[in-house]
């Protein structure tokens, strides 16, 4: 057997090195001709570092990223709410990695190198169409710099992980339109000094007045670090981008003018960024299938969501292994895709949904509404200590990083 897959992200890399561990061949087609550092930064949570300890990269995003202690929760005012610790600090036996994402991809990258070799992923390359037939699939590729067409390349199946804008998911479903959630979201990454415990994944305001996740992504020997962070903002217009386009500090800095908290100055942050990105809160309904015979949807391409919580990332990685298992079990490849669309499928849909109605900062929501979005005197007049666990561990039960569980499918 052999996989084609489509798209050298996150989803797409990870998927080749699950194969290449199983002893299944495959190649990489991306369409990209160069890597190039972008994005800004996601969170590794247990579940995902789960599955990629089991490749042995926990030492190279170890090397990368920075482990995250603790989650912290806080309001417009600055003032804190809750914070509980994460990761290994909260009895995962992995770690929590805040990371850039091109340090993610690069780990990803220099692994799929190292062990398939260079000729396993071929960039440049475009897929505009697959087909089928009982033998196996072709995948129609063009040059992504001139646009020429190139010879179809064939194998067993295809695993499309070709993201947001997949060319084969569109294949499938092709009046299918970008559902916007009423959010833009600009990002950026600042140098700094490390603020709270130099580990904090933060998260403070609220949706309809603003809201932050502030969290550091990279040290520097000089004991700064890269400090990531996102705006969010409830807007009724919007412009779908990528992930690269850039964003003003004039379209959303008003909001933030007076956060200058003793904890972290946010309008500084926004002054010394050294790039901001602009990007639309968007994902897409959940549909009812990804596998069409000898192709299947993985990823971002399967499962687009709210890029909140690091389960984008998350849950293709998870997504990736699962693939490969079930290539070994099945000894028919379509039987094995249909298993695969069968048991990530609801899951997954289930994250979409929440991510829409029930972000992981609920907790600042619940606050917000009981206080009037004005400062409060003693934050347990407002909310119980158990109340705040419980919203926090329910968010965690969905996305699939609850304690026992992730701890337990480890065993
Ligand atoms: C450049 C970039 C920056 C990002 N930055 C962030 C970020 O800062 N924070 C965050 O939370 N999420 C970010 N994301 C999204 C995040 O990586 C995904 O949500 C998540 O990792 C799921 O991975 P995926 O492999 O399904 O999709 P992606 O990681 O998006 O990968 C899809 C890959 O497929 C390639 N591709 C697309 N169309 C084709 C085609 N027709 N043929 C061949 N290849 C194709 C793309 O170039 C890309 O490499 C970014 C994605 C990209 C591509």
């Amino acid at each position: 057997m052999e996989v084609i897959i489509v798209g050298g992200g996150i989803g797409g890399l990870t998927t080749a090195l699950f194969l290449h561990q199983k002893g299944i061949a495959c190649r990489i087609f991306e369409s990209t001709s160069q890597f190039r550092p972008l994005g800004v930064g996601i969170n590794m949570l247990p579940h995902a570092m789960r599955e990629l300890d089991s490749l042995g990269l926990t030492p190279g995003l170890a090397a990368r990223g920075i482990e995250a202690r603790e989650f912290g929760f806080y309001n417009r005012h600055g003032q804190h709410i809750y914070s509980e610790p994460c990761g290994r600090h909260a009895g995962y036996d992995f770690p929590h990695f805040s990371i850039h994402r091109a340090d993610l991809h690069a780990v990803l990258h220099e692994a799929v190198v190292a062990r398939l070799g260079a000729d396993a992923l071929t960039m440049g390359r475009r897929c505009v169409r697959v087909d089928q037939d009982e033998r196996g699939v072709s995948v129609y590729l063009e040059d992504s710099v001139s646009g020429e067409p190139l010879p179809a390349e064939r194998a067993t199946i295809a695993i499309a992980c070709d993201g947001y804008h997949s060319a084969v998911r569109a294949q499938f479903y092709p009046d299918e339109k970008p559902a916007f959630g009423g959010i833009n979201l600009w990002r950026g990454v600042t140098r700094g000094k490390p603020f709270l415990s130099g580990a904090s994944v933060t998260r403070a305001g609220a949706i309809d007045t603003g809201k932050m996740v502030i969290y550091p992504i990279r040290n520097f020997p000089d004991g700064t670090q890269l400090i990531n962070w996102a705006a969010e903002i409830r807007q009724d217009s919007w412009t779908m981008n990528d992930w690269h386009t850039p964003g003003r500090k004039e379209d959303f800095e008003r909001w933030y003018a007076d956060w200058h908290f003793d904890w972290i100055d946010v309008p500084d942050l926004f002054n010394r960024a050294e790039f901001i990105l602009q990007y639309p809160m968007v994902d897409r309904d959940p549909v009812d299938r990804w596998a069409f015979g000898r192709v299947c949807l993985l990823g971002d391409a399967a499962h687009p969501m709210y890029p909140r919580g690091g389960n984008g990332a998350a849950q293709s990685i998870i997504d990736a292994r699962t693939m490969a298992r079930l290539l070994v079990e099945h000894a028919d490849p379509v039987a094995a895709l249909q298993a695969f669309e069968a048991e990530r499928l609801p899951p997954t849909a289930k994250i979409v949904r929440t991510n829409r109605v029930q972000p992981p900062d609920a907790i600042i929501n619940v606050v917000e509404e009981r206080t009037g979005g004005k400062r409060f005197e003693r934050i347990e007049d407002v909310i119980s200590d158990a109340e705040l666990q419980a919203i926090s561990q329910g968010y965690a039960s969905i996305a699939g990083y609850d304690l026992a569980a992730t701890n337990r499918r480890a065993a």
